[in-house]
C-alpha cells in the first residue's frame, strides 16, 4: 500500500494559508483541504435559518438537518455543499466569518466534522488547513507547519482580497474583526487555535507570496523527505 503524506497547515485568519496551500497542493499533487469551509458552511447554515451560532444548544439540535458535502470539480477545485445545494460562492460573505468562528467554538460542532476531515487523510495525501490540524484532526501528520503573520499584515492581505471581490471594507474594520477571531480561536476552550509541539513555525508578515511559498515548499520536501 502506498503511504499517503498529511501535511497540516494551522494558523489564525488571513495568514495565507488557504492560497499558499492550494498551489503547494497542486505542485505536489496532494488532495487540498480547506477545513475553514466546513466550519463556514455550518455557520451559513445558522445564519440562513436565523440560528444564534453562539448558542450551543440550538446549533446541536440543527446538526441532523445539516449534511455537508466537500466535493472535487473537474478542476480539482473543493466545493461546498449544503443539504445537496452548492454554497460555495455564499459562505465567503463577509458575515459568515463570524458565524463560522462562532458555531465552530462548539463541541458538537467539532465531533459531527471530525470523521469527515480524517477520512481525506486516510485515502489520499493531503495538505489541510485549519485551526487545530496539527493538534487535534491529523495529531500524526507527516508534516506540520503553524502560519502566521502579524494582525497588520494579515488585515492588509484581507482587504485587498475583499476589494477583488467586489466587496471593500475599511482596514479599520477588517483589523478590529481580525484580532476579534483571533482572540476568539484561540481563547476556546475546544481544540483552540495553538501551534503545535512539534509544528515548524514561519512567520510570512515580511514575506511576499513567492517567498513564502518557497519557504512552505523547503519545509514540507525537508520534513517528509520529498
Ligand atoms: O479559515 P477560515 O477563516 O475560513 O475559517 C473560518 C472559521 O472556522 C475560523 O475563524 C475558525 O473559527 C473556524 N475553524 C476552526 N477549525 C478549523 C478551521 C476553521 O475552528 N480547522
Amino acid at each position: 500500500m502506498t503511504k499517503h503524506i498529511s501535511v497540516a497547515i494551522d494558523g489564525p485568519s488571513g495568514a495565507g494559508k488557504s492560497t499558499l496551500a492550494k498551489s503547494l497542493a497542486a505542485e505536489l499533487q496532494f488532495l487540498y483541504v480547506d477545513t475553514g469551509a466546513i466550519y463556514r458552511t455550518i455557520g451559513y447554515y445558522a445564519w440562513t435559518h436565523h440560528i444564534d451560532p453562539k448558542d450551543a444548544a440550538a446549533v446541536k439540535a440543527a446538526l441532523p438537518e445539516i449534511q455537508v458535502e466537500l466535493r472535487y470539480d473537474g478542476e480539482g477545485l473543493q466545493r461546498m455543499y449544503l443539504n445537496g445545494e452548492d454554497v460555495t460562492a455564499e459562505i465567503r460573505l463577509p458575515q459568515i466569518s463570524a458565524y463560522a468562528s462562532a458555531v465552530s467554538a462548539h463541541p458538537a460542532v467539532r465531533a459531527f466534522l471530525l470523521d469527515m476531515q480524517r477520512a481525506f487523510a486516510r485515502t489520499s495525501s493531503v495538505i489541510m488547513d485549519g485551526r487545530d490540524i496539527g493538534t487535534v484532526v491529523l495529531p500524526d501528520a507527516d508534516v506540520k507547519i503553524y502560519l502566521t503573520a502579524s494582525p497588520e499584515a494579515r488585515a492588509e492581505r484581507r482587504c485587498r482580497e475583499l476589494e477583488q471581490r467586489g466587496t471593500p471594507e475599511p482596514f479599520v474594520k477588517v483589523l478590529a474583526d481580525i484580532e476579534k477571531r483571533d482572540w476568539d480561536d484561540s481563547h476556546r476552550a475546544a481544540a483552540p487555535l495553538r501551534q503545535a509541539e512539534d509544528a515548524v513555525l514561519l512567520d510570512t508578515t515580511g514575506l511576499d507570496f513567492d517567498q513564502s511559498r518557497a519557504a512552505l515548499l523547503d519545509i514540507i520536501r525537508e520534513r517528509a523527505c520529498l
